[in-house]
Formats: C-alpha cells, sequence, structure tokens
C-alpha cells in the first residue's frame, strides 16, 4: 500500500499521506455515495465508523436514542463512551424516539430482532438520525431518501460480501457532514487501508444480483421455517438475507447450530456462504434462549432448506 504521494512544484495535491485519503478509498466512496444517494466516508470497520459519528456529532453530556434489540455491538460500544460523558436510551423504533436527546440511532432492520424503523417518525425528529442499514443494503432502502442524515453500513456485511473484508461506511446527506467526518477521521486516525477498499469494490460489482438473490431465497427459508414443527417464531422482514427463528430454548439451539453441514456455524452476516448462529452466546438474555439468526447465502435454496430441516428434525 502507497501511504505517500510527491508533492508537485512544492504543492500538495489531492492524495500526500494515506491517513488523510488515497485513491482505492476515494474509488469506493464514490462508489459507496451513489448507491446511497449521498457523500460518503469510508472507515476501517463498522463500528469504527460509529465511533467516529458519535464523537464528531455529540458532546459531553448528550444522549443517543438507539432502536432496542439492535446489532449488540453497537449498545456495547455506546457504554464504552460513557466514560466521555455520553448517554444512551434505547426505545421502541417502530414508534417516535424520545424528546430530550441529541442523536437517533434507527437499524433498518434491527439485527437480530429484526423490526424496522419508522424513518417518517424519525424524521420529524429535531435531532439528527443514523441509520444502520447494513442488513438492508442500498439494494433494499435508501435511508436518505427517507430523512435520515446518516446511512451507516458494516461495509464487514453484505457490501464486502465474501467474509474477506473489515470495514465500514457512513454516507451523509449533507457534503459539508461528510467534509466534517472526513477531517474527523484524519486527525482522529480512524482512516481506512487501500486493500480492503479494493476487495469492497470488486464486491460491489455484485451487491445487487447477490442481495436480490438472498431476499429471494430468505423469502423461501422463512416460509419453510414457519412451517416446521420445531420452531416456535420466525422473524423476516421482507427485505435482505437476515432472518432470526426461535426455537424452543438455548440447548435446542446449540443443537442445531452444530448440526448444519452446509450452513456455517459462525458469527457475522450478508456473505456469499450461509452462516447461523445462537445469539444467546453473546447477548445473554437481550434476546430469547432459543434465538438463531440465519444469514441466507448464495447456495441453493433447498439444499439450505434440506441442511436446516435435518439439524432441526434432529434438535
Ligand atoms: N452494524 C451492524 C448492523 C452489524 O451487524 C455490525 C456487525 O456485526 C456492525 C454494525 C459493526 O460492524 P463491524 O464488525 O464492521 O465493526
Amino acid at each position: 500500500m502507497e501511504i505517500l504521494w510527491p508533492y508537485e512544484n512544492g504543492e500538495v495535491g489531492e492524495f500526500f499521506y494515506a491517513r488523510y485519503g488515497h485513491p482505492a478509498v476515494a474509488e469506493a466512496e464514490a462508489a459507496l455515495g451513489e448507491l446511497d444517494g449521498g457523500t460518503a466516508v469510508l472507515f476501517p470497520s463498522g463500528t469504527g465508523a460509529a465511533t467516529a459519528v458519535a464523537l464528531s456529532l455529540l458532546h459531553t453530556g448528550d444522549t443517543i436514542a438507539l432502536a432496542a434489540g439492535a446489532y449488540f455491538g453497537t449498545g456495547r460500544l455506546f457504554e464504552t463512551l460513557e466514560p466521555w460523558g455520553l448517554r444512551y436510551v434505547e426505545f421502541d423504533q417502530t414508534g417516535p424516539a424520545p424528546d430530550d436527546v441529541q442523536l437517533l440511532w434507527l437499524e433498518a432492520p434491527a439485527n437480530p430482532m429484526l423490526t424496522m424503523p419508522d424513518l417518517e417518525a424519525a424524521a420529524a425528529h429535531p435531532a439528527p438520525v443514523v441509520v444502520d442499514s447494513t442488513v438492508a443494503t442500498p439494494v433494499g432502502l435508501r435511508p436518505l431518501e427517507h430523512g435520515a442524515d446518516y446511512a451507516l453500513h458494516s461495509a464487514t456485511k453484505a457490501l464486502g460480501g465474501h467474509d474477506d473484508v473489515l470495514l465500514g461506511v457512513v454516507v451523509c446527506r449533507d457534503p459539508a457532514a461528510a467534509e466534517a467526518l472526513r477531517r474527523f477521521r484524519g486527525l482522529t486516525g480512524i482512516s481506512p487501508a487501500s486493500e480492503p477498499a479494493r476487495l469492497l469494490l470488486r464486491s460491489l460489482g455484485t451487491l445487487e444480483v447477490r442481495v436480490r438473490r438472498q431476499a429471494e431465497t430468505a423469502a423461501v427459508i422463512a416460509e419453510r421455517l414457519a412451517g416446521h414443527p420445531k420452531v416456535v417464531l420466525v422473524r423476516y422482514p421482507g427485505l435482505g438475507g437476515l432472518i432470526s427463528f426461535d426455537v424452543a430454548d438455548a440447548d435446542a439451539a446449540r443443537r442445531v447450530e452444530t448440526s448444519t453441514r452446509l450452513v456455517t456455524n459462525a458469527t457475522s452476516l450478508g456473505s456469499v456462504r450461509s452462516l447461523m448462529e445462537s445469539r444467546h452466546r453473546w447477548e445473554g438474555d437481550r434476546v430469547p434462549g432459543g434465538l438463531l439468526r440465519l444469514s441466507v447465502g448464495l447456495e441453493d435454496a433447498d439444499a439450505i432448506w434440506a441442511d436446516l430441516a435435518q439439524a432441526l428434525d434432529n434438535a
């Protein structure tokens, strides 16, 4: 990776030192901005992106309203920032957010509870609105068109899509907000490397076809899961490839996740291969003990179902 570019006749050019930007990152940002209809700023992970947004927008004493049932790590991040005087409260994102908060943090759909945010109610709130649309992807939802100020993605997931990229992105409605975030990124050093940005560019070429296929397969699998006697509840919001479903309890979930052959028992989501795990191991009583999160990949729908069905039959 190049990290510096010589000055020309003593003049600093567009690229001069990698912490402030490099060509692969700029190219990826142009593509990501187009996908979400805004100005993109790339970060080394989704969590790095969230850290930069929270720290650059908020001040000591401010409170974030976070969607309940959203990605576990986001709440953990905000807890980690508490010594800096930031607070967060959880709320039901299917309705309006509490009044006295300085930032709304929604997730579309929430991972793993798969609720969808009320974007209209959020847009009516005076605080800026961040929508983490990692699960929906820009193929399923463009939050900026619904009044959000920032669309955030863990690009590690479907945008990267191949389990070989760790990146995050914030797409801003206001180009000046993107510029402020970019400045914050350079000054704090939460800067992405060029290799993952190149891998991401490779992946974006197939994003739409991957996500459409995953959503089609997920709809089939969700319906079949709902008809299986060992399945108590299925959550599938009708977009993206993520399903969560409940079996009787944590022991049953453990038996199911360890009995699949095609579906990989691992964390993460949005990959070309199907991934499944019990979320209880990470989130404890925040989720039902028997909740399994299934990220549908590009395998054949019948093959995925045959694998799940044998695991459920034997659970
Ligand atoms: N947002 C959502 C919805 C996620 O699922 C994740 C990771 O699982 C993140 C953000 C954090 O992304 P990263 O692992 O790239 O830091």
